[in-house]
């Protein structure tokens, strides 16, 4: 069994953006500028957010956080939107989810220029991707990817099945993998919570992605031997050893489920700090234009 060091890899790719941005900087260029927008006060929100400000200044991107409160109005969200649209000064900003439940989640989502919808959630942005146009890819999938990719992980003609269907992750990184290109060409099964009998299928997966939400859900009597297995899975557990009260579960079993694997990404450290990189990558092909040239703001 061989580890896939989502951490490594991360830093890596932490360090490739850093000396990207540092040549834009030297060659007269503003740096990549990402806004993030957080309606309301949930707690790991808020440390998404924090994470992904944090990071930008690491790689010397401006970043702006927009506050709103719990109780801000749709239409409140909506002009903000527009205003960020409408800034040159913005290559890319994200509105965090989850929203406030009396705020409808898609009128948000479609209401994001394409252009700098970083997040990827927009459906002309999904529809991109699917057609193998270019298009930001949403921040988890785009990391799986490039573990994938990073690690020269055999897909062709291998059998992926994807455990779970969310906009965010199962499906858009079923569409990837289906794809006519490296990563990709796999035959993708996806799965649900409705699929009826998901052991037999699991059993068959060449290339495992658990993207479920249930702690240590799959079980090494799921996993085919030489396996590759990778666990979006991130779920706080209790653990009062910890000092924190709790840690992160993935949605394996690793303990039983790695010696049988030919590779198999860790919870944490595995596909989590791959997914903030996915983003910045997203932001930095928004400030050089490279997703949608036709829209010029600033000169590469
Ligand atoms: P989600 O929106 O809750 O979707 C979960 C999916 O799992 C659904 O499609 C659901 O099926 C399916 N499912 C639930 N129970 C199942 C069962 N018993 N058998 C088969 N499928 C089942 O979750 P998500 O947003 O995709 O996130 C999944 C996990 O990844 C969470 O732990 C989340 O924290 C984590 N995550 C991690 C990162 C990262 O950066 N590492 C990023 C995003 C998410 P139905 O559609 O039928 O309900």
């Amino acid at each position: 069994m061989q580890l896939i060091d989502g951490k490594y890899t991360a830093e890596t790719i932490r360090e490739e953006i850093r000396q990207e941005v540092s040549r834009m900087i030297n060659e007269g260029l503003r740096p990549p500028h990402l806004v993030a927008v957080l309606a309301g006060n949930d707690g790991a929100s808020e440390t998404y957010v924090a994470n992904k400000i944090r990071t930008c200044a690491e790689v010397g991107f401006r970043s702006t956080l927009e506050r709103l409160p719990s109780d801000v109005s749709e239409d409140e969200v909506l002009s903000l939107i527009d205003r960020l649209n409408a800034d040159d000064s913005v290559d890319g900003f994200i509105v965090q989810l989850p929203l406030p439940a009396h705020i409808d989640v898609h009128r948000i989502t479609e209401r994001i220029r394409p252009e700098k919808d970083v997040d990827g959630f927009h459906p002309v942005n999904l529809g991109r991707m699917t057609e193998e146009l270019p298009a930001y890819i949403p921040a988890t999938p785009k990391g799986i990817i490039q573990l994938l990719e990073r690690y020269k992980i055999e897909t062709e003609g291998k059998h992926c099945v994807v455990v779970g269907r969310s906009n965010i992750v199962g499906t858009p990184v079923s569409i990837l993998l289906s794809r006519n290109t490296y990563p990709g060409n796999c035959t993708v099964t996806l799965t649900h919570s409705r699929t009826q009998n998901l052991r037999a299928l699991t059993l068959q997966a060449d290339i495992l992605i658990a993207a479920i939400g249930k702690p240590y859900f799959i079980t090494a009597d799921m996993v085919k031997e030489g396996a590759v297995v990778v666990d979006v899975g991130m779920t706080r557990v209790h653990a009062p050893e910890r000092k924190l009260g709790f840690k992160l579960a993935g949605d394996v079993d690793f303990e039983h489920v790695a010696p049988k694997c030919s590779w198999i990404t860790p919870v944490p450290g595995g596909v989590g700090p791959m997914t903030i990189m996915g983003l910045l990558q997203n932001t930095l092909l928004a400030a050089q234009h490279r997703v949608y040239p036709e829209h010029v703001g600033q000169d590469i």
